[in-house]
């Protein structure tokens, strides 16, 4: 069975095919269009999504070698994500599988980001256990999510505030290292120490996680280091950047110790835009031979968005015949179903 996934929610387009659950396909046009405004602009990007969306479900079934009429059901983001880009992926969706006769399957983009675990390029790799803990960390989001079964995940805990890929954005932004911030301050962060600095961390009780505090820590210190000395920053980046990617590393995985202590639960995956990170990874590593864990990292292609991931989440909802009707619209707002 041929699947289709399509991802339009924020700035990438992206078009995948699988067969069953091996992927055949995933491309993505990334709109490097909101580079000079440090963030994406919402009306350029559902511009953009128009102008690639065809191409790159053209692109797709042919890197799959199979044409629209071998489909079997087109999956979709459906939300949460950015209306405007939504909007793109969801009617294109509509009128392409009305057009060809097969099912819709809408897709919750963050249970996608979960479920990109289960991706498959060959028969015998390897996805985790049910049930498994799983870190979500990207642009909007920040959770500790149980996952049951495919379709059946729970939110134990979530940001109150910012999300943790959005601090590394906004810290980034300060020190004038350009968007997204994510992979620079990664980059640097490499070849900087992370105990140089120290900047706030919340004490918030339970398994929810916040991370503004940090984010104006970070920026009133930046402030102060700058007034004394103009070159702080080109002097100290490395460091700067190495100490933010600590603490909030620090501040995810201790989250992610008592999820697992009170869960008993050992299996832990990391998904979304910030498991890119090699100081998380790194945690992740730490963590499976300190504590015993048993690990689950994503391809670096899996982590950001992507519709391999939106096209999976469809297989399975195919299995349990859960199929979209035309008049659902899109939605914005975070929800995990
Ligand atoms: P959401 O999925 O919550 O709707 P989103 O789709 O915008 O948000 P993703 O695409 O999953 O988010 O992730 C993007 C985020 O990941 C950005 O904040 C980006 O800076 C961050 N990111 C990407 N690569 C890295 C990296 N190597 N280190 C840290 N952060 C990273
Ligand atoms: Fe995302």
């Amino acid at each position: 069975m041929y699947i289709l996934g399509i991802e339009s929610s924020c700035d990438d387009t992206s078009a995948a095919v699988l067969n069953d659950n091996i992927l055949l396909s995933n491309v993505t046009a990334s709109q490097d269009v909101h580079r000079e405004y440090g963030g994406v602009v919402p009306e350029l990007a559902s511009r953009a999504h128009q102008q690639n969306i065809v191409p790159v479900v053209d692109a797709a079934l042919k890197r799959a070698g199979i044409t629209k009429e071998q489909l079997s059901a087109v999956a979709f983001t459906r939300g949460p994500g950015l209306m405007g880009s939504l909007l793109v992926g969801v009617s294109f969706t509509k009128g392409f599988a009305r057009s060809l006769g097969i099912p819709m399957i809408d897709v919750n983009h963050l249970q996608g980001h979960v479920l990109a675990h289960f991706i498959k390029e060959k028969p015998e790799d390897t996805t985790p256990p049910f049930p498994f803990l799983c870190l979500l960390v990207s642009g909007g989001n920040s959770q500790i999510v149980k996952v049951n079964a495919y379709n059946d995940m729970e939110v134990l805990g979530q940001t109150i505030d910012d999300a943790a890929g959005e601090a590394i954005d906004k810290c980034s932004k300060v020190m004038g290292l350009g968007y997204p911030g994510g992979p620079i301050i990664d980059r640097l962060a490499r070849q900087g120490n992370p105990l140089a600095y120290k900047f706030s961390e919340p004490h918030i009780p339970g398994l929810d996680y916040s991370f503004s505090g940090l984010k104006t820590s970070f920026l009133y210190s930046l402030r102060k280091w700058v007034q004394d000395d103009p070159d702080f920053i080109e002097h100290h980046k490395n460091d700067l950047a190495a100490s933010l990617e600590h603490t909030i590393v620090n501040i995810l995985m201790k989250k992610l110790r008592l999820a697992v202590k009170q869960t008993g639960i050992k299996h832990v995956a990391v998904a979304g835009g910030v498991s890119a990170n090699n100081g998380l990874r790194n945690a992740f590593h730490d963590h499976a031979k300190r504590f015993g864990w048993t690990i689950y990292i994503p391809k670096f292609s899996y982590t950001t968005d992507n519709a391999a991931m939106i096209g999976i989440t469809g297989y399975y909802k195919y299995l349990d015949k859960d199929f979209c009707s035309i008049d659902k619209p899109a939605f914005s707002k975070v929800t995990f179903k």
